[in-house]
């Protein structure tokens, strides 16, 4: 962690104690932002409607947070346009620079109270939302550092006499950022930061089970000096804040994170005005663990790959092919890595495994539990709800790894966005090359081995977006993730990240 000066972490610490109470303590009262950010005014919702935000370890109310719908996104598009036409996509690349770069040094003060906002409001654990300052600092640095490296080219045309060709690359406009629960502070950053890199303006519609971390964020941007309608953050449903900003007329793209079935809602709903989309849908990632890797790095490296945020990431990798003559040894190992994971209430800074986002989540999960347990599936560990305690109050589901599973079972094709593991034995590369990629989905994969052919092999036959070798979920700003098939298309981080916030424009000037 970097170290902060005693005043900064003074006042962090003070936020804190005023808002998270403890895993015994009820909090006090939320003291953050909680309505809508439009032109740079905190407003209520249109409607005066408001939602209830509840902490998913205790069942706790966190808050009520203006319920932004139709008319507020009208609102927040309208605010974003005119942002966009005054002088903000006309400022110099080196003054956005120094705003995300300004905006970074905030973040990283506030880190702490960002860090546990996250954890209140998504069930995170602090081992793990703490974990994320330097993805958070990182991503905000390499955007500032694309925002002086746009640029088009001088290209040379063919045509008869003197006429000159080049590209200009321009924002592409207003942005409708729709985001999921599941890493509210880092996918707000990965929508906003190139956005300001660019001279996009951004409406940001976070997701119902955890806006609080996004309204925050929205209350920094203007702290560093994000001029007004440049980041709007509206809070509000799927189906309706959600659906009016992914089919709004003036919206120019629509950056979208979540289930693979919203991404096919959002692009119907883009073909009214034909905006760009991008979308990082969901997954069903093969690990792929071969009898010649490092066993031991290989179990902890498999486990995290799905225990970690409780199994709610969407590259996580859930369908774990283990070669058959470790399969055994391998899986039980796995489980037993589950097993000594502490799950509870993330406030604890020793939890390692903290609940589900919601009842909804929760009746999914332990819904898949029951289906592999009925389709033939041996839970090795897991495999049903915690409920001692004061953990009945909250949405807990325990690292579980099944074994038996066949390919065709449920377990092993639909996503689960739980800490489920379904694991499956293997015998030679081939087959599991076929069996790893008969699956609608290509987001993340990992091969373990020591041997480098069948790596290199591997990682050109897998058809997904990334993989990984020896290791899971690495993660950088300057190297880019995203999809194959239905995952979704289009990268975010990495060069191309940038590209899918810039339009190209040719211009043609005859000189003579
Ligand atoms: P998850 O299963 O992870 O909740 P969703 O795709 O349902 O995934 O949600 C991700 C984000 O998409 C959330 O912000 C949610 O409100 C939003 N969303 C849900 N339905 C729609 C929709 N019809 N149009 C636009 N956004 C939606």
């Amino acid at each position: 962690m970097v170290a902060m000066t005693a005043t900064a972490e003074e006042e962090a610490m003070d936020t804190l104690t005023a808002l998270s109470g403890s895993p015994t303590q009820p909090m006090g009262a939320y003291p953050g932002p909680t309505k809508l950010l439009i032109d740079g005014k905190w407003v209520d919702a249109a409607s005066g409607k408001t939602f209830e935000t509840r902490n998913p370890a205790t069942g706790e109310l966190l808050a009520r947070v203006a319920e932004g719908d139709a008319e507020d996104i009208k609102r927040a598009v309208a605010a974003a346009r005119r942002a966009f036409n005054g002088p903000w996509s006309r400022m110099k690349p080196n003054e956005r620079q120094l705003l995300l770069l300004k905006l970074a040094d905030i973040i990283d003060k506030n880190m702490e109270e960002l860090a546990l906002l996250d954890t209140l409001d998504m069930g995170g654990p602090l081992s793990r939302t703490r974990n994320n300052r330097q993805r958070a600092l990182g991503m905000l640095r390499y955007y500032a550092g694309m925002a002086t490296s746009v640029h088009g080219e001088t290209i040379n045309n063919s045509l008869p006499g003197d006429i000159f060709s080049y590209t200009l690359k321009e924002p592409v406009g207003v942005v409708g950022a729709i985001i999921p629960w599941n890493g509210p502070l880092t996918a707000s950053i990965w929508k906003i930061g190139p956005a300001l890199a660019t001279g996009c303006t951004v409406v940001l519609k976070p997701a119902e089970e955890a806006p609080l971390t996004s309204l925050r964020l929205g209350e920094l941007c203007l702290e560093a000096g994000v001029p007004p309608g440049v980041v709007n953050v509206v809070p509000g449903y799927g189906e309706t804040a959600g659906a009016a900003l992914s089919s709004h007329p003036d919206v120019d793209k629509v950056a979208f994170t979540g289930s693979h079935l919203t991404g096919q809602k959002i692009i119907q709903a883009s073909a009214g005005n034909l905006k760009r989309v991008s979308l990082e849908l969901g997954g069903k990632s093969p690990d792929i663990v071969f009898a010649d890797a490092d066993l031991d790095a290989a179990v902890s490296g498999a486990s995290m790959a799905v225990f970690a945020n409780s199994g709610q990431i969407c590259s996580a990798g859930t369908r774990l092919f283990v070669e058959r003559k470790v399969y055994d040894e391998f899986t039980e190992k796995v489980a037993a890595y589950g097993r000594n994971l502490k799950v509870g209430d993330g406030r604890d800074p020793e939890v390692q495994v903290g609940p589900l986002v919601s009842a909804e989540q929760l009746e999914r999960v332990t819904g898949y539990l029951a289906v592999g347990q009925k389709e033939g599936a041996k839970a090795l560990s897991g495999g049903a709800r915690l409920t001692e305690g004061n953990m009945g109050k909250g949405y807990f589901v325990p690292p579980t790894v099944f074994a038996n599973v066949r390919d065709d079972m449920r377990i092993a094709q639909e996503e689960i966005f739980g800490p489920v593991i379904s694991a499956i034995p293997f015998t030679d590369v081939d087959e599991v090359i076929q069996r790893g990629n008969a699956t609608t989905f290509g987001l993340g994969s990992g091969v373990w081995t020591r041997d480098v052919s069948k790596a290199h092999r591997l990682a050109r036959a897998i058809r997904a977006g990334s993989v990984w070798v020896n290791c899971y979920q690495a993660m950088d700003p300057a190297v880019p993730f995203g999809g194959y098939k239905m995952s979704g298309y289009g990268r975010e981080s990495g060069l191309q990240h940038v590209e899918e916030y810039l339009n190209v424009k040719a211009v043609w000037i005859k000189t003579a």
